[in-house]
């Protein structure tokens, strides 16, 4: 069998395992750029001109996990730990809504305690109903992320979200390798495992969410086969949603001495991985991570002209968006009065895509999966 030209690959809508390492192995510019054009035209095809937003609140960094790649872990005791009230968070969701983005993130360190299961159930109801006082009639759209729980505390979470068709969770595989996953967890007495992560996100599936996963791209020891089978584990899975980004290293974590991939490559390799991911799932949300903006000041605009159709501006408190540091250099974005204007408008400039105003933004697969309308 001959090997079709790039041009024909890239027009596909099946891909062999063979395709996929070839696109994800791509290097030459013009030909990097091809494969991105091509996504950014699914994603129009499929989700129009107009970008989701949503709020993104990081409500605490404290953790009982010790992952080695993240600087919040638990080891990390040069962190200041914070944790925002509730009041706090209402305030920044409030703001998120204010600018036209139907929907919320609440993302935090991993904890399972009764009080830590109690505050985001009482955040996540009063976001509800703030959001139904607003005018969003059946209440806005909610994504959490706060790892690994038991199916009654996802289930008990997603009733105090009140808006059953979208509430939503992110919890990332980081990468399907079970050998590197092992690796990236450690040993130690809080180790992650990963068919403990498959169990999660089954279950947040039978507790109705729409399920969100994602990997870290560029790990030391990851190769372009392990993100073939992530892509094929997304696929078999039926994911709603996909958040994935480089992976950066953190001083404060465990994993210094492994490195991490030179900038420009990584970036490449992460554009690829969002592009290759859209061709073959075109239906799903895809977001441009933060950690893209680590590589290049417009990174999550790249993200966009790669397949990324979900954005995720911060807009928790300016006061402890530095203490949010799973990697070093994290960019500090929408620190500034007015920055998410700015944003919408380098975007616009930059992609041509505009905001969904007050779309809740549930993604097509969920909504086709429940026959469900536009929200
Ligand atoms: N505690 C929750 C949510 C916070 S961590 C959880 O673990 O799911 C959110 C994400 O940050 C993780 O899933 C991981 O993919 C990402 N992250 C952590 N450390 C990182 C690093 N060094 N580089 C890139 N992404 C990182
Ligand atoms: Fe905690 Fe999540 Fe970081 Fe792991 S990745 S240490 S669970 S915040």
């Amino acid at each position: 069998m001959t090997t079709p030209d790039l041009e024909t690959l890239v027009c596909q809508t099946r891909f062999s395992d063979d395709d996929l390492r070839r696109l994800l192995s791509l290097s030459d510019e013009n030909d990097c750029n091809l494969l991105y054009r091509k996504a950014f035209e699914q994603t129009s095809k499929w989700h129009g001109n107009a970008l989701f937003w949503r709020g993104l609140i990081e409500i605490s960094n404290i953790c009982t996990y010790d992952c080695r790649y993240c600087g919040l872990r638990k080891s990390n005791h040069r962190l200041h730990r914070y944790a925002l009230s509730v009041d706090e968070i209402v305030d920044a969701a409030t703001c998120a809504l204010e600018a036209g983005y139907g929907s919320v993130v609440l993302q935090g360190g991993e904890r399972t305690d009764p009080k830590f299961i109690g505050f985001v159930s009482e955040a996540v109801a009063a976001i509800h109903e703030k959001s139904r006082r607003m005018g969003f009639k059946r209440g806005c759209g909610i994504t959490l992320s706060f790892g690994e729980q038991s199916i009654e505390t996802y289930q008990r979470w997603k009733d105090a979200a009140g808006n059953p068709d979208a509430v939503r969770y992110l919890l990332r595989l980081e990468t399907t390798n079970p050998i590197l996953f092992r690796h990236i967890h450690g040993n130690g007495p809080r180790k992650k495992i990963l068919a403990e992560r498959f169990l999660a996100l089954h279950d947040l599936r039978t507790a109705g969410y729409q399920v969100g996963t994602g990997v870290m791209i560029g790990i030391p020891g990851q190769t372009v086969d392990d993100l073939v089978k992530d892509i094929r584990t997304f696929e078999r899975m039926d994911i709603d949603m996909i958040g994935m980004g480089p992976y950066l290293v953190s001083r404060q974590a465990d994993m210094v001495a492994e490195g991490m991939m030179p900038e420009e490559p990584l970036l490449r390799l992460s554009r690829n991985m969002i592009a290759v991911t859209r061709l073959v799932l075109p239906k799903c949300n895809i977001a441009a991570a933060t950690a893209l903006e680590t590589l290049h000041k417009s990174g999550r605009a790249l993200g966009v002209l790669s397949g990324c159709n979900v954005m995720m501006p911060n807009i928790g408190p300016t006061r402890v968006r530095g203490d949010y540091s799973l990697y070093d250099r994290k960019a500090v974005t929408e620190s500034e009065a007015n920055a998410n204007v700015a944003l919408e408008k380098s975007i616009l400039q930059l992609t041509g895509r505009t905001v969904a105003k007050n779309r809740l933004g549930s993604s097509l697969l969920f909504r086709e999966r429940h026959r469900l309308l536009p929200d």
